[in-house]
Parts: C-alpha cells; sequence; structure tokens
C-alpha cells in the first residue's frame, strides 16, 4: 500500500498516531473526525495515498462512494439528526488543510449555527440561461 511518509492521514493507516475507527476494509477506512464539529462527525479516506479528486484512481471513488452511502446512513442511523452533511475539499482554496483525500460526514440540524456560507444576496438575481449554457459546456469540454 502506497502511503506517505510525513502525511497525519498515512499515519494513521500505518497505525502509528492514533484513531476511532468506524470501520475499514482493503481500500479505505473511516475514522472520528478529531475536532467534530458535530458529535458523530468523522471521516472516509482511501488507504493510499491520494491528495484530493484532482489526483484519485476512479476506480477507488468508485468504492468510496458506496462505503460512504453506508456510512452516511450508518451516522444517520445512529445520531437521528435532522440531516447529514458530505463534503469533499479539494485543494487549499476549497479549504482542505490536510492533503489526503477525504470526505467529512457530518450530522447537521436546523438549528445548527455552522452552514456553508455563501456571499450575502447571492439569489437576488438567477443567472441568465446562457451564461449557464457556456459554463456547462466549458465543464464538458474541459
Ligand atoms: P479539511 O479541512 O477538509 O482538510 O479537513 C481536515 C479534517 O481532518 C479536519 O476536520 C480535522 O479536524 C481532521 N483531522 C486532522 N487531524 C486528524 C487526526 N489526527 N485524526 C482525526 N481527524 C483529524
Ligand atoms: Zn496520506
Amino acid at each position: 500500500m502506497s502511503t506517505n511518509e510525513d502525511c497525519i492521514f498515512c499515519k494513521i493507516i500505518r497505525g502509528e498516531i492514533p484513531a476511532s475507527v468506524v470501520f475499514e476494509d482493503d481500500v479505505c477506512i473511516a475514522f472520528m473526525d478529531i475536532f467534530p464539529v458535530k458529535e458523530g462527525h468523522c471521516l472516509l479516506i482511501p488507504k493510499k495515498h491520494y491528495t484530493n479528486m484532482f489526483d484519485v484512481d476512479p476506480d477507488v471513488v468508485a468504492h468510496l462512494g458506496r462505503q460512504l452511502a453506508e456510512l452516511t446512513r450508518k451516522v444517520n442511523a445512529a445520531f437521528r439528526p435532522d440531516g447529514v452533511l458530505n463534503i469533499v475539499a479539494n485543494g487549499s482554496g476549497a479549504g482542505q488543510e490536510v492533503p489526503h483525500l477525504h470526505i467529512h460526514v457530518v450530522p447537521r440540524n436546523h438549528d445548527d449555527e455552522f452552514r456553508f456560507q455563501f456571499p450575502k444576496n447571492y439569489r437576488e438575481k438567477m443567472a441568465e440561461r446562457e451564461e449557464l449554457e457556456r459554463a456547462a459546456r466549458k465543464i464538458a469540454e474541459a
């Protein structure tokens, strides 16, 4: 298994630092976040070191996706929140601090103080269809 010497999550995988593991298999491991936003906040990561969605093997993502559904349902069943957030930050600009791909699973309630912070009044004007079509084409052709 290819791990990265200095990566904190690789150290967890190698058993060099402690983690509270929810489950693991050959490809991935889920463990509790050390600074939980909310009780039940956990992380799902591949065991092989990938930085984020930009370099991860698509087959690994497929496996993570299946396990993510399972983990999300389990968190929901265990804590009965109003909802559960799945979040992945890709790159520091998106808020990624640990450069080893990880998916946050965070229980959420309607009255929670934390949320995605969108710009004020961003919903005042709907986008022009032409603008959306241009953006969709740009992504499709990238
Ligand atoms: P991000 O900001 O998306 O890169 O999130 C990194 C997450 O990893 C944060 O929520 C941290 O609390 C969490 N974290 C960092 N170190 C550890 C650790 N040793 N064990 C568990 N979670 C960790
Ligand atoms: Zn790593």
